[in-house]
């Protein structure tokens, strides 16, 4: 039997975690964490994200600040935007919602913010502390999958783990992060050759590629556990059927909304064959935002206690 690893839930705890721990700050006479969230342009979908990012945070007692700005906003002021909220003391987190508007160095971009501040995990110093085993900040989605392994009593000690991505966000930080926890560790790619038969030995297997359904049952060991990452829309009733069988909700929400969502792996082979799965939606994505408001309230004690010592 194949078991769905509920996000939802884990993240919930994870949220009142926070919470609690926020609670205890301000009964102690702390200011409560504060996330700054730069959007830059109208990406309809990054604004999403940005919307329910700071919704999380306000739920969980985190204070909040949007900075928004047109996407032809010029580089420098960008930059100076980014320095301003580094400098500001009353800013724990920084957040630049990616992807930017095109003409704008994401790389500059990301090295202007403060790496204390740096609750993403994207700057090359907390990016080079995360591989040599330093504590620093680390991407939120490759944490999430780890703070959900260890939740679920997933071990990945000794075992295969097979990432299918590379991207600076999921597939290199969820590598280090295995690595970090003993597991042997494949990285594949679009280079990769037979990669079916490569994710085949994973006993972890994580799918972080951005292709509906693109692992199917000959990439997937039995009994293995597959993580995946991917969050991609199917508009169509008849690829969904396909996808999903007969489930009445995904053909309902094309109905509503237009699409039903899906991940990289194929929702049916993987109950066929997994033994453990993360669903999608309701699997890794909301362990994402958790990790977010937790790394904002270890930004925001890390400067308290700095602030303590001098
Ligand atoms: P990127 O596009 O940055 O990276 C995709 C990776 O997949 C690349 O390394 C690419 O290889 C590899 N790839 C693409 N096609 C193939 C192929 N045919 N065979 C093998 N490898 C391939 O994506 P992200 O890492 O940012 O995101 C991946 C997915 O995860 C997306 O669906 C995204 O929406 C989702 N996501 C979900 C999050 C969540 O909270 N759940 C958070 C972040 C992302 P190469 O390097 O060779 O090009």
């Amino acid at each position: 039997m194949s078991r769905p690893l509920d996000g939802i839930s884990h993240a919930r705890t994870i949220r009142a975690e926070v919470a609690a721990e926020i609670a205890d700050m301000v009964s102690a006479g702390l200011r409560p964490p504060c996330l700054a969230a730069v959007l830059v342009g109208d990406d309809p979908a990054s604004a999403i994200y940005v919307r329910s990012k700071v919704s999380a945070c306000r739920e969980a007692g985190l204070q909040t600040r949007e900075e928004r700005r047109p996407a032809t906003i010029a580089q420098e002021d960008v930059l100076a935007l980014v320095r301003a909220l580094a400098r500001d003391d009353g800013v724990d987190g920084i957040l630049v919602q990616m992807p930017l508007p095109e003409g704008l160095d994401r790389r500059r971009v990301i090295e202007a913010i403060d790496p204390a501040k740096d609750v993403d995990g994207f700057h090359p110093q907390n990016v080079g502390r995360l591989w040599i085993g330093e504590s620093g900040f680390v991407p939120c989605t490759p944490l999430g999958v780890m703070e959900l392994l260890s939740r679920e009593g997933i071990a990945v000690e000794g075992k295969e783990a097979v990432v299918i991505g590379r991207s600076e966000i999921v597939g290199k930080p969820m590598a280090a992060l295995l690595l970090q926890r003993h597991a042997t560790v494949t990285v594949c790619h679009s280079r990769t050759r037979d990669l079916p038969t490569v994710a085949a030995r994973a006993d972890v297997l994580v799918a972080a590629i951005g292709r509906p359904a693109f692992v199917t049952r000959e990439f997937i060991k039995p009994g293995a556990v597959v993580i995946d990452v991917g969050i991609n829309q199917v508009r169509d009733a008849a690829r969904a059927r396909e996808l999903f069988g007969d489930d009445p909700s995904r053909q309902d929400a094309i109905k509503r909304k237009g699409y039903t969502l899906v991940g990289d792996a194929h929702p049916l082979h993987v109950a066929e064959r997994a033994s453990a799965f993360t669903p999608v939606p309701g699997g890794v994505g909301p362990l994402t935002v958790a990790l977010l408001l937790r790394n904002t309230l270890r930004a925001a004690q890390a400067r308290a206690a700095g602030r303590s010592r001098s």
